[in-house]
């Protein structure tokens, strides 16, 4: 059996960091479930989908060609073409989890996740990870922090990328994109039954990833 590590929580927790460094430590694969939701609203504003079209969305998520390439940073490629400056805005964002909503979005990206399950092993990192994706998950983890830190968080990474953003801004698009996300009625975000909690408010990221890893028997 490959070993898979779920690791699920609101945006800005610290995630993809944390999730980036562990599968490194571990030289298992990575999953960022959310660049998948990402890579289609890309696809979808490329296409001026109309989100109001399930079947027009649905046709472009099948039509979808992703290519992962691992450099230093990772490299997404839809269809031929590098889109990873455009998919860490939170343009972007707010579309995919528009999108998200869709049952029907989900079920199409459902098998493209999953196809990430490779040996030596797999981290996997999202809303729904460890509750519908990879319910047998071996590790389980739910990492969150208050809403304030992941603000600044994301303010912090957004001005590093050389975006320039409005802190207040990205607070209110956190706080509304976090309750889409956990008030839609499929796979909303929430924490697996027998997933650990962390909460990284206070916490550096050395510690959530040294807590992360003593989950897993090396
Ligand atoms: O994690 P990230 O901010 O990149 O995710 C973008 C959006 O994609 C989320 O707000 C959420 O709506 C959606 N998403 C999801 N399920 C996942 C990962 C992301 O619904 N497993």
């Amino acid at each position: 059996p490959i070993p898979v590590l779920t690791i699920d929580g609101p945006s800005g927790a610290g995630k993809g960091t944390v999730s980036r460094i562990v599968a490194k430590e571990l030289g298992w694969h990575y999953l960022d479930s959310g660049s998948i939701y990402r890579s289609l609203a890309i696809a979808l504003s490329q296409k001026e989908a109309d989100l109001a079209n399930v079947d027009q969305i649905l046709s472009i998520a099948q039509a979808m060609d992703l290519a992962y390439e691992c450099d230093d940073e990772l490299i997404v490629k839809l269809n031929g073409e590098d889109i990873t400056a455009q998919l860490g805005t939170e343009t972007t964002g707010n579309v995919a989890s528009i999108v998200a909503a869709i049952p029907e979005v989900r079920q199409v990206l459902l098998q493209k996740q999953k196809d990430f399950k490779k040996p030596p092993g797999l981290v996997a990192d999202g809303r729904d990870m460890g509750t519908v994706v990879f319910p047998d998950a071996d590790f389980k983890v739910f990492l969150t922090a208050s809403a304030a830190k992941r603000a600044e968080r994301r303010y912090k990474q957004l001005m590093e990328k050389g975006i320039d953003v409005n802190i207040h801004q990205i607070t209110s698009e956190i706080e509304s994109r976090d309750c889409r996300d956990k008030e839609r009625l499929t796979a909303p975000l929430a924490q697996a039954e027998d997933a650990l909690f962390i909460d990284s408010s206070a916490m550096t990221i050395d510690a959530v990833i040294a807590q992360v890893l003593s989950l897993v028997p090396q």
